[in-house]
């Protein structure tokens, strides 16, 4: 009361700061220590291998052997998450503990636990460098988005037309929850492609032959355009959407300047528009390329400064230029200087 008291004379007075500690699940010092524990795995692990995604079933028989007379699982959110909660040391135990994918050298996830739609599961996987995936070969021994042959394999068919079938958005459904300024925002219906690719730096183009498969899902008829990739086992064994994706060949800055600095060329003279923003990195030879890249988006010209190095004293030549110019001591700029001047 004091505090509010005071606020009546001067604004500036009003209300408390009260700065929460980290063990505060969500407070910012938390957030920012898991941040930093996440970006310490992947300077020293290096970049993720898989990407999962695992959302919660409220049709688990878990759950509904456990509900009363008329009750859904919206009225038993203590089970819902429960059952979720076990399946989920399950799947620790399996993919991480066992080691499925084979061995795994971190790992980072989050639950998303929200007040309304289901828990779901993003996972992070990097791994040891004995079960690194190679290449296209490598990505369809685990992860498959095509639909299967109803007669061959009729439970896993039935899973994937229930769980991994995206849509329909687009044309088909222009109000579908994924359709943003008149397109999907995960870009579905995806092309049918004969084989799995990989471009340089590109997401992989998972294998979708055009092979006459369809199905009836949500009053459209889908095929395999629409399959989000899965693993044939992980989907087997949990009975839920669980989408798995391969991320080691994405260099992810690419998008992080598409996010960070949506607008570049319209906004970079604004005064706060720049100031707000800021890339975080590991080291410095990846701010450097980060700063090469973001300056390359400025619309002026290019201008290159370069640094005059030289050291005291050094009569034998203990310190030779093209060394001293391949060092990038925190706080000075690099050998070679570009900035956009107008
Ligand atoms: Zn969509």
């Amino acid at each position: 009361m004091d505090t509010l008291a005071a606020g009546e004379h001067r604004g500036l007075k009003a209300g408390k700061l009260v700065v929460l500690s980290k063990n505060f699940s969500g407070s910012d010092r938390d957030v920012q220590c898991r941040f930093m524990d996440a970006m310490s795995l992947v300077a020293k692990y290096g970049k993720p291998d898989y990407f999962l995604i695992m959302t919660c079933n409220p049709y688990w028989p878990e759950i509904t052997e456990l509900l009363l007379p008329g009750q859904t699982h919206q009225d038993r959110p203590d089970i819902v998450t429960r059952v979720y909660h076990a399946k989920l040391i399950d799947f620790h135990d399996f993919v991480i503990k066992k080691g499925f994918f084979g061995k795994v050298a971190a790992w980072a996830h989050v639950t998303e636990f929200q007040k309304r739609g289901l828990s779901h599961e993003h996972f992070l996987l990097i791994m040891d460098s004995s079960s690194k995936l190679s290449g296209p070969d490598d990505f369809d021994k685990y992860i498959s988005a095509e639909l299967l042959d109803e007669k061959k394999c009729p439970l896993l068919h039935e899973f994937v037309c229930k769980h991994m079938m995206h849509g329909p958005c687009g044309v088909l459904n222009r109000n579908c929850g994924c359709m943003q300024d008149g397109a999907c925002r995960f870009r579905y219906p995806k092309q049918f492609s004969e084989t799995t690719e990989q471009e340089k730096n590109a997401y992989p183009i998972y294998r979708r032959r055009n092979d006459g498969h369809k199905v009836f899902v949500r009053k459209k008829w889908l095929d395999n355009r629409w399959v989000v990739p899965y693993n044939p086992t992980l989907l087997m064994r949990y009975n839920c959407h669980i989408n798995v994706e391969v991320s080691s060949s994405i260099k992810g800055c690419k998008y992080l300047y598409k996010y960070v600095f949506s607008d570049l060329a319209m906004n970079c003279t604004s005064i706060s528009y720049m100031p707000e923003r800021a890339i975080l990195s590991t080291r410095n030879e990846y701010v450097d390329s980060l700063n090469a890249v973001m300056i390359g988006k400025f619309p002026e010209n290019e201008n290159v400064y370069y640094s005059h190095d030289s050291v005291d004293d050094d009569s034998t030549n203990n310190y030779p230029l093209n060394f001293l110019n391949s060092i990038t001591p925190n706080c000075l700029p690099p050998h070679e200087l570009k900035i956009n001047v107008q």
